[in-house]
């Protein structure tokens, strides 16, 4: 039944073998206020707007009510956190349902910080409202940027104080996702569950994100590839923005490709592959530049999970898997090329292209180019006055790369208008975001927060308005840091 609010769950997660999730509820919050809500959103889901604003539709988004046909539950998983091995699962997070919408899309619809679970271990299953309203912009800004992610309906206050370093107000955010399976949740099932659970997560997984399976193709083969497909053009599209996600365990990789888990990610600034903003990132493993790697490593760990299903001979399941493997560097490359040539206005292709881009990219490292700004500088030819621009081996390659333009059919015109498209005027900056965060939770003032979502949904304008907030920070002796979900 739909609610009036136009909740419409169904639970297919919740008919998954028992042993991958656990049935819970949220524990209700002391007074639940509603600090921004995704209209568009929660409209594309078939909600309705005003219904959601109710006293009744915050309770919803708060955990104090549970709608009709909802039934809450914590998944179970495990992951590689750092390389390290260690069984996790939703520790203050609660899958509500899925929202099938007036299409008949369907939708994970999971409150965050919405209390304790069984497998909260020491944690408080809360969460407080700078990290939650972080999510939410800049998922949001990831979703403005073409960039396939979990999105964020809702974050209200819930009235109480978490305890962090400092009393925090606590806050519950409502994520919108496409699924929630992870590696991490494959991996679960592979070393503590039955081969008819693994099996039966496999099926589910097939026919949620990838229901275009063949009958008679080995269809665990084509979930590992596929997977591995989209997490290529994934971390592709995250490299070309100069997103750094900062906490790739392999919890943290969804099979449906989308971004999820907002805690420690930030825009790079400056191009340099080792730049780390993590706190507790001692060693760079999740750096800018080792991004790719990584998604490498991590789908292999998912490839393990997967051996049994994959052949009945041992020896046979490690070589598919292996091969399916190897292929994601290829992917990935293929993808990240392709998208470099559309920041350089390049339709065609060259064999040098690839060092046309490298040439470049290493200029910006030796100059400390800010990525986003260089790029959208090339886009209106209009380079500002920077030490990358004034270098001669800047005119040098600048020359290099009208030439390469010139090789090509296509009119400079049509150039620049692929660059437009392919370089954002607008990243959400690091400085901005945390004024934003700091209006918000230190002075209740969320107009600041509103003004840079504004900005951020679209990112690829161009308008005078952008202008202010495409600004670098000021100079500052510290690095920014970043935090993990706290
Ligand atoms: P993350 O680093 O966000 O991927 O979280 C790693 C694990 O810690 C997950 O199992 C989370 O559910 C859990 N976790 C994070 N914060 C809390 C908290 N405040 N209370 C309980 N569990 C938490
Ligand atoms: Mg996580
Ligand atoms: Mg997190």
């Amino acid at each position: 039944a739909i609610t009036e609010t136009g909740w419409n769950f169904d639970n297919s997660y919740a008919r998954l073998p028992k042993s991958v999730f656990t049935r819970q509820d949220p524990t209700p919050v002391r007074s639940p206020k509603l600090i921004i809500l995704n209209d568009p959103l929660a409209t594309s889901l078939g909600l309705n707007v005003e219904a959601l604003q109710s006293n009744d539709g915050v309770a919803v988004l708060a955990g104090n009510q549970i709608p009709e046909g909802a039934l809450p539950l914590a998944q179970a998983y495990a992951g590689h956190q750092f390389g390290h091995f260690t069984l996790l699962g939703d520790g203050r997070a609660l899958l509500l349902g899925e929202q099938i919408t007036p299409p008949g899309e369907r939708f994970d619809i999971q409150l965050k910080g919405s209390g304790r679970t069984p497998y909260s271990r020491r944690g408080d299953g809360r969460a407080a409202l700078g990290p939650m309203l972080r999510e939410y912009i800049i998922s949001e800004a990831m979703h403005a940027l073409g960039i396939a992610t979990t999105r964020s309906l809702a974050v209200v206050t819930s009235g109480e104080t978490v305890i962090r370093e400092t009393g925090q107000p606590g806050a519950i955010l409502t994520r919108v996702a496409a699924s929630h399976l992870r590696v991490g949740t494959f991996q679960y099932v592979s070393n503590w569950g039955t081969a008819q659970d693994l099996q039966a997560l496999a099926d589910y997984t097939l026919q949620r994100h990838f229901p275009e399976v063949d009958a008679d193709e080995n269809r665990y083969l084509f979930l590992l590839q596929e997977v591995i497909k989209r997490q290529a053009g994934l971390i592709a599209k995250w490299q070309l923005v100069g997103f750094i996600h900062g906490v790739m365990n392999t919890d943290n990789m969804a099979l449906s490709g989308e971004t999820i888990d907002y805690g420690p990610c930030a825009f790079m600034d400056a191009y340099d592959p080792a730049t780390v903003f993590s706190s507790i990132d001692m060693h760079g493993r999740y750096a800018y530049g080792n991004q790719p790697p990584i998604a490498a490593w991590n789908l292999a760990r998912f490839a393990e999970t997967l051996l049994p299903l994959l052949h009945e001979g041992e020896e046979q399941a490690v070589e598919l898997a292996e091969d399916a493997i190897s292929d994601f560097t290829e992917l990935y490359h293929r993808n990240w090329l392709a998208g470099m040539r559309g920041k350089l206005g390049i339709f065609n292709e060259e064999q040098e292209d690839e060092s046309l881009i490298e040439g470049l990219l290493n200029m910006m490292q030796k100059y400390s180019a800010d990525y986003t700004n260089t790029f959208r500088a090339l886009t209106f030819d209009k380079p500002e006055d920077t030490v990358l621009f004034g270098a001669t081996e800047f005119a040098q390659w600048h020359e290099l790369w009208q030439a390469r333009l010139a090789r090509q059919q296509e009119p400079k015109a049509s150039s620049h208008q692929l660059m437009r498209v392919s370089n954002p005027a607008l990243i959400p900056r690091n400085h901005r975001v945390e004024d934003a965060l700091e209006a918000a939770v230190k002075q209740g003032d969320y107009s600041v927060m509103e003004r840079l979502l504004d900005v951020l949904s679209s990112p690829y304008e161009h308008s005078p308005e952008q202008a202010d907030y495409s600004t670098l920070p000021a100079l500052s002796t510290s690095p920014y840091r970043t935090f993990c979900g706290t």
